[in-house]
């Protein structure tokens, strides 16, 4: 039997381990993945392209088991009433191929990329970084705000978003959730005193969410929304002024900020950072640039992480997804007695 979680069981996950108490395992859970890197099958993910959006599978193993991700990213989904963003997630023993867990994904990735940048956050930003700004106020947000209230103590925020009715609901959301929220007519008076910018905006363009002349000296930049071919949110000369850290180079280098420099424009590699091999920052006035796109180990970490949770609330189902047949090469004598009945009833 596979353990299953759908939205009804993360719902209720979340709900009685609490939202962060979740952030907080889950930044420990992908901290301790990154720290064991290289025991992990890295390859860029599999994307596959149309003119709306893009489909994507995040496959990774380490010793024991295995996971992959298929997530899509469609920015115009929304004149539809559909999301930008949705996933599911499965979980197998390497040992004997056999699928274990299955997830709904699309909260869990909300939680993830929130928790993988404030990851990056705690050991990129300046410690004292109190002011975060927020570029972009859909699907993501919130779970970025509550991620880097509850691991980075960030209590106070200053949001933008093109739609007013994406700001209004990101203020309701927000409301009792231990933040101050002040509301910006543009983006650049949000990133003004902001110790942290994250940038989470979804279109399918090289967009100039943030300019050169926005980005002072220290801070923190944690690029969110810029994910794909052709789809960017910082200008390049930002870029050029940052130290960049990145998950998998060779895929950021497709998809990221970082698709707009030269193959040689160097990076480091935030597992580097995590495990001590590689400085951070290493001045107030540096700015720091995570350039996430996702990666296939955070989603590892992330069902590793659920499953756990699962288990301890036993907030699941089981699923009679994969055969078992008392004679492992007797598969048709599963179906041949469902048969021989229909049979008989005709
Ligand atoms: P969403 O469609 O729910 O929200 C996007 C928001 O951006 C909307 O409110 C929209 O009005 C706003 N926006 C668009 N253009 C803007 C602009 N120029 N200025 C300000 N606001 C603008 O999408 P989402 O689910 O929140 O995802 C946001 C982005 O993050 C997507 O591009 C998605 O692909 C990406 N993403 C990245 C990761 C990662 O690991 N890096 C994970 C999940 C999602």
């Amino acid at each position: 039997m596979v353990q299953f979680v759908g939205v009804s069981e993360i719902r209720r996950i979340v709900a009685q381990v609490g939202i962060d108490a979740v952030l907080t395992r889950m930044v420990d859970y992908l901290e301790a993945d990154f720290r064991r890197w290289d025991r992990f099958e890295r390859i860029p993910r599999l994307a596959s392209h149309s003119p709306g959006g893009v489909i994507e599978l995040m496959p990774t193993q380490d010793d024991a088991l295995y996971s992959f991700k298929y997530v899509n990213g469609h920015p115009y989904n929304f004149e539809r009433g559909l999301q930008t963003v949705v996933a599911i997630g499965l979980m197998a023993e390497v040992d004997t191929g056999y699928p274990v867990f299955l997830s709904e994904m699309t909260i869990l990735t909300a939680l993830r990329t929130a928790a993988m940048s404030a990851l990056a956050a705690k050991h990129l930003a300046r410690p004292d970084a109190k002011t975060m700004a927020i570029i972009g106020l859909g699907a993501q947000s919130e779970f970025q705000a509550a991620a880097f209230r509850a691991v980075l103590g960030i209590e106070t925020l200053r949001v933008y978003d093109v739609d007013p009715a994406a700001t209004a609901k990101f203020v309701r959301n927000m409301a009792g959730r231990g933040v101050r929220v002040t509301v910006c007519e543009e983006p650049g008076s949000a990133v003004t005193g902001a110790d942290i910018v994250t940038t989470v905006t979804a279109d399918k363009v090289q967009a100039t969410i943030l300019s050169d002349n926005m980005v002072g000296t220290g801070v923190h930049l944690n690029a969110v929304g810029g994910d794909c071919p052709g789809k960017t949110e910082l200008q390049k000369d930002i870029l050029s002024r940052a130290s960049v850290f990145v998950e998998l180079t060779e895929q950021t280098r497709i998809e990221g900020e970082i698709q707009q420099m030269p193959a040689d424009f160097p990076v480091t590699e935030l597992w580097q950072v995590i495990r001590g091999e590689a400085p951070g920052r290493t001045r107030r006035d540096e700015i720091t640039l995570f350039d996430s796109v996702g990666f296939a180990v955070e989603d590892f970490a992330a069902l590793r992480l659920l499953r756990d949770l699962a288990t301890e609330t036993g907030q699941y189902e089981t699923l009679d997804l994969i055969t078992a047949p008392a004679d492992p090469r007797d598969l048709f004598g599963l179906i041949a007695p469902a048969m021989a009945e229909a049979a008989q009833a005709a």
